[in-house]
């Protein structure tokens, strides 16, 4: 018979959201044997985003210990045995695979029955694969994705095998694929990032944002190859790749190829069960879906983001970890019939690549205006894009600041000030947000 498990809560994934949610669990009061994470990965919770900027960097010596949670937000590092030390059941290696909510029941791939009396989604999201894009690439070897662990030591392993001769294409002009050819570069690989879109991260940056970004990274080497979209690949007689093949009918010489084409919520176990919006889960200020005692979090969760009054998805790592911790306070406030106030959050999202390091608060609607240093040769770039919408400044970028410069952009994307004009961002530059 079917082994049965019994939880107080449980958290399916253990990502991001998945190792914050168990920190505040601890902080809130836990008795042993009241949660359990269920885990696809072989690992603690750790920071993804390290994936890209620093674990899979070989040249750098990394170690997984250095990434778990809650090393993101300098907080205590929460190690395999932290999560027995507090009584946490953290269930690794193993994949939900059946989830019937009204009965309040998960089967796991080895047939164990877990039951639960309050459930959080924190599945995150999977890779968008490129046949998914229509481009061939059944039984081509060493096509690498990242967004778990395994993915990264499966690419790690290639670029130790190919590292004296490594040609590394990048396919995607996203944050992804941006880190992995800084960090393929910093490897000795020869880079080349291709994409169909007209400039690098073109959801994001500004054209003009992006010619700085491309101009660096030509600098350093990679070779960019834009409006240019992959149709297939040529292989050696092991099946592995040699060429990508490009839709102006050249190829690129590769032995390792870098997919970063999207990633989608990964809510599948559910569907027909929670009512979803925007491809995600939808929640309440408190993360709580349409069915009773079951929350979503981080990637999956579709929630109203409060001071732009619309419903909205986020993949980032910050809202991971705060709409993780959000969601327990008002579990744990639920239980003694006191309640939490709804989720306010400032959208905060951050990359790292090379000796560049930027991060960018609110929105990037409506105009913009760039200031400051934008010379992609200078030794210490520093600029900065305010977004203007209806006379208030909604989002600001920042490249190259200090802390309490990025607390300052932070801050008037919150307070989103009323400007004049353009022209006097311009002027004022960062001084606008600091003098604030
Ligand atoms: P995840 O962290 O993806 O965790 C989901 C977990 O659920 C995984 O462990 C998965 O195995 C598990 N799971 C899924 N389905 C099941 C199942 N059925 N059974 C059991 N387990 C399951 N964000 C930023 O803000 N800045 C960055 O610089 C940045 N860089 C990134 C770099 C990379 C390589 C990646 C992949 C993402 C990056 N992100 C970044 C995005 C950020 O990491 C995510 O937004 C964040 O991890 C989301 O947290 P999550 O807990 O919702 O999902």
């Amino acid at each position: 018979m079917a082994e049965e498990k019994s939880y107080k809560y449980v958290i399916i994934g253990g990502g991001v959201a998945g190792g914050y949610a168990a920190r505040e669990f601890k902080k809130q009061g836990l008795k042993p044997g009241e949660l359990a994470i269920i885990s696809r990965e072989a690992v603690s919770p750790f920071e993804r985003p390290e994936l890209t900027k620093v674990y899979i960097d070989l040249s750098v010596n990394p170690t997984l210990a250095s990434i778990y949670c809650c090393a993101g937000t300098g907080e205590e590092k929460q190690y395999p045995h932290w999560y027995k030390q507090n009584g946490i059941d953290l269930i690794v290696s193993t994949e939900i695979v059946k989830a019937d909510l009204a009965s309040k029941t998960l089967v796991s791939d080895d047939g164990t029955i877990y039951k639960y009396q309050t459930l959080l989604i924190a599945t995150g999201s999977t890779c968008i694969r490129l046949a998914e894009h229509g481009i061939p690439e059944a039984d081509v070897k060493n096509i690498f994705y990242l967004r778990e662990i395994d993915d990264n030591d499966e690419l790690s392993l290639a670029m130790e095998l190919y590292v004296q001769k490594g040609q590394a294409v990048v396919i995607g002009g996203g944050f992804l694929s941006l880190e992995m050819s800084s960090s393929l570069k910093a490897n000795n690989h020869e880079v080349t990032m291709v994409f169909p879109e007209p400039w690098i991260l073109n959801r994001f940056f500004t054209p003009e944002m992006s010619a700085f970004y491309e101009g660096y990274l030509i600098n350093k080497g990679i070779k960019i190859i834009k409006g240019t979209a992959v149709t297939g690949f040529n292989t050696n007689s092991d099946g592995v790749v040699t060429e990508v093949k490009l839709d102006d009918g050249t190829t690129l010489d590769a032995n390792i190829v870098v997919a970063g084409v999207g990633a989608k919520p990964a809510t599948s176990l559910f569907k027909g069960q929670i009512e979803e919006l925007n491809g995600g889960l939808k929640t309440d200020g408190f993360f709580k879906t349409s069915v009773p005692d079951v929350y979503a979090l981080g990637d999956v969760a579709t929630f109203p983001m409060k001071m732009y009054g619309e419903m909205r998805r986020v993949e980032h790592a910050d809202n991971a970890r705060k709409s993780a911790g959000h969601a327990v306070k008002a579990i744990k406030a639920a239980e003694e019939g006191k309640t939490v106030p709804d989720y306010d959050y400032l959208p905060y999202f951050y990359s790292r690549f090379f000796d560049l390091s930027w991060q960018f608060y609110g929105d990037n609607v409506g105009e913009s205006v760039m200031f400051g240093d934008t010379d992609p040769k200078s030794p210490k770039p520093k600029f900065g894009t305010y977004w203007v919408k209806d006379g208030r400044v909604v989002g600001v970028f920042l490249e190259g600041g200090a802390p309490e410069e990025y607390k300052a952009i932070a801050e008037v994307a919150r307070a989103q000030p009323s400007v004049e004009s353009l022209d006097v961002l311009s002027k004022e530059g960062l001084s606008f947000a600091t003098k604030f």
